[in-house]
C-alpha cells in the first residue's frame, strides 16, 4: 500500500505501530503533489520544508511517548485559514502576498495536537462560489471524470474546492475547509469524500478570513466519517476570542461513529423533493433511506415548509454580511495597495477595483443594495425573518426526529465550462445545504453512490444542534452500507 492510501485512521495506527514514520508519510504526499499538483491546481502554496521539519519532530516527539492525537499527520489547510508566517491569500489578488502575524484558532488546536501542515490549498475567492473557478489562482480540477466522456475538466465544487480535491486526489490526509452555505458539503460530495460543517459556535472562526459571520464555520472534510470525527474533535472547542463560539464540551465524535442507527427517528422533508431534480439523485436518497431502515432506524416524513424560500434568503444575508466584512480591504491595512496619487477615495477606489474578482464585486454590490436606506426593509430586514422561520421549521422537527436525510446536491459535479455565465444556475447548488447554515445546524455529506457518469453522488445528514454525535452514527450507517470504494481516475501513484 502506497502512505497516501491511508486513512487518517489507519495512518495514526501505522504510525504508532512504528510501520511508517511522519517524515515519510510526509515525504510521500509531498512527492504526490509534485508530480499532481501542476493539473490538480488543489494547492496554492506547498510548505515542504516546514512539512518535514514538522514531521521529523513528530517522530521525535512519538519516540518520546509524547505524541498527541493526530501527532504526524500530513494535512491541507484551506486558504482562508490564517497561518502564522505562510502567506494567506483567500484566493484573492486584494490580499496578495499577506503573511499573518497570528495563527488561527482552528489551526492552533491541529498544530497542538500535533498535525502537520503540507500547505494552503485553493477555494474559490473569499469563499465565494460553487466551484472554485472564481479563485484568482486558477481553478481546480476534480481528480473525478465521466466516464463516457474523460477528457472534459470536471470541477471540484466549491468553495472548499482545493480542500476536497487535495484529499480525493491522495495529495493529504484530511483539510480544514469552511461552510458558508455548503461550502463543505457541497465539495465534499463532487469529490467523492466526507465533510462535516459543525454547529454553528462549535469551532473558533477566530483567524477565518471573514465572509458572512453569523453563517461561516469550519470543519473538516477527509475520506471517511471517523476520519472527519478525528478531525473536527480537534479543530472544535470553545475560544473566548470569538463571542460566537459557545463554552461546551467538545465530545468524543470518533467513539460516536460507532453507535449505530437502532431506534433513530429520521426524517424526510418533502420539500427536498424538487421538481426537475435528477431521477438517479432521487433513488440514492431512497436507497440511503433503505439502508438506514434496514439497521433499524424509523423512517419518518416531516415538513420544512419554508424551504423554497432558503435559497433566496441566503443571497441576501450572505452578500449583506459580506460587503460589511469586506470593507475592510481598502489597500490601507491589508495585502495589496494601487496608488494613482489621487485621494484617499481614489485609493480605495483603484485598490477594490484591481483586487476583487467580478463574482465577489457582485456580492458587495448586491449586498450593499439590500443594505440600503429604502431597501433594507424590504429585502434584509425581510430576510432575516424568514431566516427565522426556516430555523422554526428545524425546531418543530426536531420534536418528531433524531436526524434529517436528504441529497447533498442537485447533481454531480458538472464541467469547468458549464454553468459559469449564470450566477442563478450556480447559487442552485446550494438548495439542499444553506437551510443548515441559515439554522445553525451540523450537516454532514457523506459519498453514497455513482451517478449514470460514474461521478460520486452525496447523502447529507442534517442534526439538532451540537448533536454532531448523532450525525456521526448516522453517517458511518450510511458509509458502510453504501460501502463507496470506487476511487478518481487521477490520484497520486496512478499513471
Ligand atoms: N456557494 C455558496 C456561495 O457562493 C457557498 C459558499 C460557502 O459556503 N463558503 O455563497
Amino acid at each position: 500500500m502506497r502512505p497516501t492510501d491511508f486513512t487518517l485512521r489507519g495512518a495514526l495506527d501505522a504510525l504508532n505501530e512504528g510501520e511508517i514514520t511522519s517524515e515519510e508519510l510526509t515525504r510521500a504526499h509531498l512527492d504526490a503533489i509534485e508530480a499532481l499538483n501542476p493539473r490538480i491546481n488543489a494547492y496554492i502554496t506547498v510548505t515542504a520544508e516546514k512539512a518535514l521539519e514538522a514531521a521529523r519532530a513528530s517522530d521525535a516527539r512519538r519516540k518520546a511517548g509524547q505524541a498527541g492525537r493526530l501527532d504526524g499527520v500530513p494535512l491541507a489547510i484551506k486558504d482562508l485559514f490564517c497561518t502564522e508566517g505562510t502567506r494567506t491569500t483567500a484566493a484573492s489578488r486584494i490580499l496578495g502576498e499577506f503573511v499573518p502575524p497570528y495563527e488561527s484558532t482552528v489551526t492552533a488546536n491541529l498544530l497542538r495536537d500535533g498535525a502537520v501542515f503540507l500547505g494552503k490549498v485553493n477555494l474559490d475567492e473569499f469563499a465565494m462560489g460553487s466551484s472554485n473557478a472564481t479563485s484568482a489562482f486558477g481553478g481546480v480540477e476534480n481528480p473525478w471524470s465521466r466516464r463516457n466522456d474523460p477528457d472534459t475538466k470536471l470541477v471540484p465544487g466549491g468553495s472548499s474546492g482545493g480542500s476536497a480535491a487535495a484529499v480525493a486526489a491522495r495529495l493529504a490526509l484530511g483539510a480544514t475547509a469552511t461552510d458558508t452555505g455548503g461550502s463543505i458539503r457541497q465539495p465534499a460530495a463532487f469529490c467523492g469524500i466526507a465533510g462535516i460543517k459543525p454547529t454553528y459556535g462549535r469551532c473558533s472562526r477566530w483567524g477565518v478570513v471573514a465572509f458572512a459571520s453569523s453563517l461561516d464555520q469550519a470543519g473538516p472534510v477527509a475520506r471517511t466519517v471517523e476520519d472527519c470525527a478525528l478531525l473536527l474533535g480537534s479543530m472544535a472547542g470553545f475560544d473566548p476570542k470569538d463571542s460566537t463560539s459557545v463554552d461546551l464540551p467538545v465530545p468524543d465524535f470518533a467513539a460516536a461513529c460507532a453507535r449505530g442507527v437502532k431506534g433513530l427517528r429520521i426524517g424526510v422533508p418533502k420539500e427536498y423533493r424538487l421538481p426537475g431534480m435528477p431521477e438517479e439523485i432521487g433513488r440514492l436518497w431512497e436507497q440511503g433511506l433503505d439502508w438506514l431502515r434496514a439497521e433499524g432506524a424509523e423512517i419518518v416524513e416531516i415538513s420544512l415548509p419554508h424551504t423554497k424560500y432558503a435559497l433566496p434568503t441566503y443571497y441576501i444575508v450572505a452578500p449583506a454580511e459580506a460587503s460589511s466584512n469586506l470593507a475592510r480591504y481598502d489597500g490601507v491595512r491589508y495585502g495589496a495597495r494601487v496608488s494613482t496619487g489621487g485621494d484617499l477615495k481614489d485609493l480605495y477606489e483603484h485598490t477594490r477595483a484591481a483586487g476583487f474578482g467580478a463574482e465577489v464585486k457582485r456580492r458587495i454590490m448586491i449586498g450593499t443594495y439590500v443594505l440600503s436606506a429604502g431597501y433594507y426593509d424590504a429585502y434584509y430586514l425581510k430576510a432575516q425573518r424568514v431566516r427565522a422561520l426556516i430555523k422554526r421549521d428545524f425546531d418543530e422537527a426536531w420534536e418528531k426526529v433524531d436526524a434529517i436525510l436528504t441529497p447533498a446536491t442537485p447533481s454531480a459535479a458538472f464541467g469547468a465550462d458549464e454553468k459559469q455565465d449564470d450566477p442563478v444556475a450556480m447559487y442552485l447548488n446550494d438548495v439542499f445545504t444553506v437551510t443548515a447554515n441559515l439554522a445553525g445546524l451540523p450537516g454532514l455529506s457523506v459519498p453514497a453512490g455513482l451517478d449514470a457518469q460514474g461521478l460520486p453522488l452525496g447523502l447529507q445528514v442534517i442534526g439538532k444542534p451540537f448533536d454532531e454525535e448523532t450525525v456521526f452514527a448516522v453517517g458511518t450507517a450510511l458509509e458502510r452500507a453504501a460501502d463507496f470504494t470506487t476511487l478518481p481516475g487521477v490520484r497520486a501513484g496512478q499513471a
